[in-house]
């Protein structure tokens, strides 16, 4: 391909997309590179934060989009400690840890204890609802022998089925694990959604024995393993925006076209062309392989066959005289139905008592589309699954309803073979730079170690292009 850079001169960046992906990459190359690389941010919407979206309505505190950061991956946890923002992180209410999983019109408690798909208070779970069968076959997991290999992946379904049985799929983790992805089971790959449970089954041969060891080896009093921002997670973006120059970033700035032209990237966007040494694609991976087509044929079929899956969140405020919300629950996922269907919803007021006034009841709930529909009927939707279980009755005092079209990547078996090969294309072109979903980022700590990373990559490079000057 022959890019050339141009060493000596003032090193320039072009950063497409002004999500949590791009802000990040915009924040580390100029604490990185200072005022030897010139940064333009090209964001196609009006906002900065990408799906993160927080509104306040008065006293009600609403996330449309991300709420919480997984403190077991740090990088975001750790970005917020260097931006000074460590005093704004706040827990989920400890008392607040049942689980409900939704069937026919009610919705049952998963035992205490239970993880996802694995039973950890035994005597719990053998008073639960699940049945006799079930209990018996959960039981025997720790005979089950593992399955194992570096490369091994199999769907979240085919997992949990082949260690702990179909009901356990069906009426627990199926909900759970399809609800958190937005996603259905029998497709997502388990390498990339939870491979926390990959490694434990290689690790100790069977799910229940290793999550008992793990618990065992955490210290009780150990910090919430879910972190939210006391103003909401717009204060991660506010905080970037805070370390990144007005000027370099622009809005309503849609790049149309990414092009090498004499050895440089030439980005082209409803603003005009600017030429570029790198340029890091922040953007979904259907923006991404439209924008390379023309460079990369391969690169841009490898990256459309990520799927993504569209979703809205409705967020209601009721009085909490009409609420039947069972005590200290974080919420409750349910299995996906056809059409327009309610998949989870978080009690907002419970994982966050502070987010709106005491008399009244915070809850969000997801649905499996966002579609065509207007959000008067995406909020009935909401509200009429939550009251059909029993949840709610009157009707809601607000509603604000967020659509998130193809915002959920659906990562399935055999992407991982994918992403090898996504990576050994981009290898191919100097100076181009993937983060996000397209290379497998899973929620806001993997896109900011990704955005991360990439701008150390662009460091080592400058560096050898320096040295070899
Ligand atoms: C409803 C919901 C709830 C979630 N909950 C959590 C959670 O609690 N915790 C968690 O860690 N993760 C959560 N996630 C996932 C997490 O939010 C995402 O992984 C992360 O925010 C993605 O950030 P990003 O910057 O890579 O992409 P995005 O946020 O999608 O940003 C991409 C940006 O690129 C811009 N763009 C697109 N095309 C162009 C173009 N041609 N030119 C210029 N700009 C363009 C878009 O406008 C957008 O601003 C959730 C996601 C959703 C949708």
């Amino acid at each position: 391909m022959g890019l050339g850079f141009q060493v000596m001169k003032k090193m320039r960046l072009a950063i497409i997309g002004g999500g949590i992906s791009g802000l990040t990459a915009a924040y580390d190359a100029i604490r990185t590179f200072g005022t030897d690389c010139q940064v333009s941010v090209f964001e196609a919407s009006g906002s900065l934060g990408g799906v993160i979206k927080t509104v306040q309505k008065g006293t009600h505190l609403i996330e449309g989009g991300p709420d919480t950061l997984l403190v077991r991956k740090p990088a975001a946890v750790t970005l917020c400690r260097e931006l000074g923002l460590e005093d704004q992180l706040v827990g989920l209410d400890p008392r607040s840890q049942r689980l409900f999983v939704a069937r026919a019109n009610n919705i049952d408690e998963m035992p205490a204890g239970f993880f996802m798909m694995s039973p950890g208070n035994w005597p719990a779970f053998y008073r639960s609802q699940f049945s006799w069968a079930a209990k018996w076959r959960a039981q025997r997991e720790r005979l089950i022998p593992r399955r194992s290999g570096a490369s091994h992946d199999e769907t979240v379904a085919s997992f949990v089925r082949r260690r702990f049985g179909e009901e356990i799929l069906r009426r627990a983790a199926g909900p759970i694990m399809g609800g958190l992805y937005l996603g259905d089971p029998e497709y997502l790959s388990l390498r990339h959604t939870m491979p926390q449970f990959l490694d434990i089954e290689s690790r100790y041969g069977s799910v229940t024995t290793g999550l008992t060891e793990l618990r065992r080896e955490r210290p009780s009093n150990a910090a919430s393993a879910f972190q939210g921002f006391k103003s909401g997670m717009r204060s991660l973006i506010d905080g970037l925006l805070a370390k990144i120059p007005a000027h370099v970033i622009s809005t309503q700035a849609k790049v149309t076209s990414v092009l090498i032209e004499q050895g440089a990237w030439r980005i082209g966007s409803n603003q005009g062309f600017t030429t570029v040494d790198h340029v890091i694609m922040a953007c979904p991976s259907y923006v991404t392989a439209d924008l390379l087509r023309h460079i990369d044929g391969p690169l841009s079929t490898y990256l459309d066959q990520l799927e993504y899956a569209s979703c809205t969140t409705v967020t209601q405020l009721y009085p909490r005289a009409n609420t039947r919300i069972p005590e200290r629950s974080f919420g409750f996922f349910a299995p996906r139905q056809d059409g327009l269907s309610l998949v989870a919803a978080n009690f907002m007021s419970h994982k966050f008592p502070d987010r709106c006034q005491r008399d009244l009841f915070s809850i969000r709930s997801f649905l499996s589309h966002s579609g065509p529909h207007k959000d008067s009927e995406l909020a009935r939707s909401a509200h009429d699954g939550l009251s059909r279980l029993g949840l709610v009755s009157g009707k809601p005092i607000d509603s604000v309803v967020f659509k998130f079209d193809r915002a959920m990547p659906q990562f399935e078996v055999g992407f991982s073979g994918r992403l090898v090969q996504i990576n050994r294309e981009v290898a191919r072109l100097p100076g181009l730079y993937l983060t996000g979903s397209s290379v497998g980022c899973v929620g806001i700590p993997d896109c900011v170690a990704r955005a991360r990373s990439v701008i150390s990559q662009i460091r080592e490079r400058q560096g050898s292009l320096h040295e070899a000057s």
